[in-house]
């Protein structure tokens, strides 16, 4: 996703998208993207930086980190990132960025519902399904 410097007006451009994990190379470790996520991205430029404003709507599943069941989540992220430009840049290159910060975001522990039960140390049952008879 490269956005030449020319072509962003003085009161900022906006771009929409739909993009997969594989589009921005987003390493799936600890969830799955589930469908495309919808960016929208708006880019200023402020002196010698360029500003990006991102938001990512997408549908994502995680293992919950408590009980390990799979889990979807339904997720609104929104971050900004700065790009140092000098009068020789042409364009901004906004996949790395946007790759960088959405795995920030990703990484953030997921639980199936608030009060996750868990699973039990000793017999590994999911407390949220069923009671074990461990003390
Ligand atoms: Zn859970
Ligand atoms: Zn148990």
């Amino acid at each position: 996703m490269k956005v030449f410097l020319r072509d962003i007006p003085p009161d900022g451009l906006e771009l929409a998208r739909h993009i997969t994990a594989s589009d921005i190379d987003l390493p799936q470790d600890n969830f799955t993207v589930a469908s495309p996520i919808e960016l929208v991205v708006f880019l200023n430029k402020v002196g010698d930086e360029v500003i990006g404003h991102v938001e990512a709507k997408g549908k994502y599943i995680f293992n919950c980190a408590r009980c390990l069941e799979q889990t979807e989540q339904v997720r609104d992220d929104k971050f900004e990132f700065f790009v140092d430009i000098d009068p020789t840049t042409e364009f901004v290159e906004l996949t790395s960025e946007i790759r960088e910060e959405l795995i920030i975001a990703l990484s953030s522990v997921v639980l199936c519902q608030k009060d996750c039960r868990g699973m039990c140390p000793r017999c590994g049952m999911n407390l949220n399904k069923e009671k074990c008879v461990c003390k």
